[in-house]
């Protein structure tokens, strides 16, 4: 009776705030068997982002049941003469509340308290289908009973399938098997009108390729069939040192550039991260030692340097001979210029390697640094200008106070489907620049928000002063003219799938891309 009163209150609140001209058993005529709640808690954990930095308050929160409450909500919100927003929330792990929604519902799509559809697996045809909202870790632990896994992945797995597959999904993998976008076979999609249809390439493919990459703009995603590969069991992880950023530039160009040669002739992940902070060149780096071959970095002269660190993974079976493995990571170490005593080599089970930034996370929880703000800038930088970049920023605007990772790695456009809505630099090469800093209120001005958020507009209008056409990946603009520079050509693409999957622009209004038109 409780939770019926607490129903009630929930829709007569949607309708005098969205001003709804609806009557109250209108909500339950249209049969959601989902909950519908304006529970303050769900409330407060919609409003904010990983990001911290931006806050908004939905009316409500829905946890669907079924692909089938989406559409009714969206069916209502299409149709009512008021309208009102819709946003699906993943986890929301976005920086600057594009998972938020002011006057409207957040659809929130993981954690639906175990009601949603069980991950499927198909062995034979080597898939599996599952629920928009599933976390990747989920998806995982339900393949391995299988002995498969994804081929493609992100470097954290607390991440929703429909909150990466909205932007792209990318990690080490993709120089060799594209970004998670490129890596799913068929989805289940309810549209801004409230239809639910599948589409692949060849059913429904314009809504296929808007979809992934599409920011939410044109539905959400409540089924995904994704490609499945034998799961490798153990990894070799391997990383290794530069001073100077050519060399460690020409390596990682190198490695990406053997995607098609035979699995033992090329390594299966491929990042990198620089270090410019002293404090991590002094403190961190004197722990970063090979156990083969111990070495203190502060020996290794690169005092008040940049330093690059090349990330390398090769993974293998249970049944490989461990001798062969070492063969292949020999010879193909053999062919790279890095700071020769400075190679770290360890080896570990496959979901340990996958899952290694969540171990990071408790770290940084039990500190009470996770739950800080995230001024996050991912950058797509094209080759020709990598070198610039470097320049400009890791040696100029950065000075030597990071404050978190600076990953920089590098991808083959053509892993790429150019029929998808994300936009990347136009070379076939470019890398991923992502500055995922922290920032602190310790009393150090370089760690405030403030700080480490003017350093990031600094870094965009170096790219702008230097016509380095950079794209940014979760981008953020607040403005259409921003929006159509970013999407360049591909704009009136985007715009005119807009009108034809969400006309009133009810979806995903937390990117700033259209005008709700109601
Ligand atoms: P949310 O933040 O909840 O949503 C993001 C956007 O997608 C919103 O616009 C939302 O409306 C929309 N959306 C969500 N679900 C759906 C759906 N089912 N259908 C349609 N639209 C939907 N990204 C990488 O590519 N590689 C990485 O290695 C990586 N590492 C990360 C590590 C951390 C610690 C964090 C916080 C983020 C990382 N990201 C990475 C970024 C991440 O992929 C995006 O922020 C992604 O959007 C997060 O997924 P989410 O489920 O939290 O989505």
């Amino acid at each position: 009776m409780a939770a019926k009163l607490l129903l009630l209150f929930a829709i007569c609140r949607l309708i005098v705030i969205v001003g709804l001209t609806l009557n109250p058993t209108d909500f339950f005529r249209v049969g959601i068997i989902g909950r519908l709640s304006v529970d303050p808690h769900d409330i407060t954990a919609a409003s904010m982002d990983f990001g911290k930095t931006t806050r908004t308050e939905p009316t409500a929160v829905l946890h669907p049941a079924t692909a089938d409450d989406v559409a009714k909500l969206i069916k209502l919100a299409y149709q009512s003469p008021q309208g009102f927003a819709v946003s699906a929330r993943g986890h929301g792990h976005s920086i600057n509340g594009q998972s938020q929604v002011s006057n409207g519902v957040v659809v929130q799509m993981s954690s639906s308290g175990g009601t949603a559809a069980a991950p499927e697996v198909s062995e034979n045809s080597m898939y599996v289908d599952v629920w928009g909202g599933e976390l990747w870790i989920d998806v995982l632990k339900s393949t391995l009973q299988y002995g498969l896994a994804p081929k493609s992945w992100t470097d954290y797995l607390y991440l929703s399938v429909g909150g990466t597959l909205s932007n792209g999904g990318i990690s080490g993998q993709a120089f060799n098997h594209g970004p998670q976008i490129s890596n799913v076979h068929e989805m289940d999609v309810v549209t801004g009108k409230g239809q639910v249809l599948t589409c692949s390439k060849n059913k429904n493919p314009e809504l296929f390729h808007s979809v992934l990459g599409g920011l939410g703009q044109f539905g959400i995603i409540t089924r995904a069939r994704i490609a499945l590969e034998p799961s490798p069991q153990r990894v070799r992880w391997i990383r290794v040192l530069y001073s100077n950023f050519t060399a460690f530039t020409h390596d990682q160009e190198y490695l990406i550039s053997l995607h098609n040669h035979p699995q033992s002739e090329k390594f299966d992940y491929i990042e990198g991260f620089v270090i410019v902070d002293e404090g991590l060149i002094n403190n961190w780096r004197s722990s970063f030692f090979s156990p083969k071959n111990p070495v203190k970095i502060s020996s290794l002269g690169a005092s008040g340097k940049v330093l690059y660190c090349l990330e390398i993974t090769k993974n293998y079976y249970d049944l490989s001979n461990p001798e062969s493995i070492d063969q292949e990571v020999g010879d193909l170490l053999k062919k790279l210029n890095y700071i020769p005593a400075s190679e770290f080599t360890t080896d570990l089970p496959y979901v340990d390697f996958l899952d290694r930034v969540h171990k990071a996370e408790l770290k940084l929880r039990s500190k009470g640094l996770w739950e800080v703000p995230h001024p996050w800038l991912n950058l797509f930088v094209p080759k020709s200008r990598i070198a610039d970049f470097d320049e400009g920023v890791f040696k100029g605007i950065l000075g030597n106070k990071t404050s978190g990772p600076i990953l920089i790695y590098p991808m083959n456009k053509n892993k790429w489907d150019e029929k998808s809505s994300v936009v990347t630099p136009d070379e076939d090469v470019f890398y991923l620049v992502a500055l995922l800093r922290s920032a602190l209120d310790n009393g150090e001005e370089t760690l405030t928000l403030k700080h480490l958020s003017d350093e990031n507009r600094k870094i965009l209008e170096f790219c702008k002063e230097e016509n380095i056409k950079v794209k940014q990946y979760l981008p953020h603009y607040t403005t259409e003219k921003e929006w159509m520079e970013h999407y360049g050509e591909k704009w009136h693409q985007i715009y005119r799938k807009k009108m034809e999957f969400d006309p009133r622009h009810i979806l995903a209004t937390g990117q700033r891309i259209f005008e709700p038109r109601f």
